[in-house]
């Protein structure tokens, strides 16, 4: 290799960037078009410049579909947090509204119920659950309630009155929700009991969904 072959050989990085000043430039030139040898080995720099750049690209290229296929993924995760979250917010309201209400059991009265039968009941309660609350709607209560409820559709109990009352006296009573059963069982049979409603009977899904369908037909 010639002495001007080796100084051209470590010139060709500056000349390929474009960096070497006008007199290497020249230099680099002029050999270049008398050196077979060194033209081929610039020529091959330049080949593997292209090749380079080109696989920087694919590279690239591959990032970006990672990158998209990353977030199209994320979007989904949070799609599904999304929705999964709805659904676990909603049994969360179904379940504590269900549980505020199970321990409740209504036992709904005949009308000519006499006031010892009254007594009767109340007291079958007691003798199951000494701290359950129970609360006394007349047949009045209950048409004042079902007018208050229908209050937007006054014209469905326009015909009701205290003289022509569809609707039952009844009992709440307010109890441990394993308590329920019990006592609807023994109530039950007494006399001057209708029928008997215990909330803690009922899947909370059901209980949800009726209680939702009375909201909208009084609406
Ligand atoms: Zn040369």
């Amino acid at each position: 290799m010639k002495k001007e072959c080796e100084i051209v050989e470590d010139l060709l990085f500056g000349y390929q960037d474009g960096t070497l000043h006008n007199a290497s430039k020249e230099l680099v030139e002029n050999h270049l078009i008398s050196c077979e040898q060194c033209k081929k080995l610039f020529n091959e720099m330049k080949k593997d410049k292209i090749d380079n750049k080109k696989e920087q690209e694919e590279e690239i290229d591959y990032l970006k579909k990672v990158k998209k296929k990353i977030n199209k993924k994320n979007k989904w995760i949070i799609i599904i947090g999304i929705i999964l979250g709805i659904i676990i917010l909603f049994n969360i309201f179904i379940f504590t509204y269900y549980y505020s209400e199970a321990g409740k059991v209504k036992i709904y009265l005949s009308d000519n119920i006499t006031e010892e039968q009254k007594e009767n009941i109340e007291n079958s309660v007691t003798n199951i659950d000494g701290e359950a609350e129970i609360k006394y709607y007349s047949k009045e209560d209950s048409l004042n309630q079902m007018k208050e409820k229908f209050k937007d559709r006054e014209e469905l109990l326009s015909g009701y009155n205290k003289d022509n009352n569809p609707l039952p006296a009844y009992f709440v009573v307010d109890t441990e929700i394993e308590n329920g059963e019990k006592i609807k069982n023994t109530v039950e049979s007494l006399e001057g009991v209708e029928h008997i409603n215990n909330i803690g009977d009922t899947n909370p899904y059901m209980f949800m969904l009726s209680e939702i369908i009375v909201e909208f037909n009084s609406n």
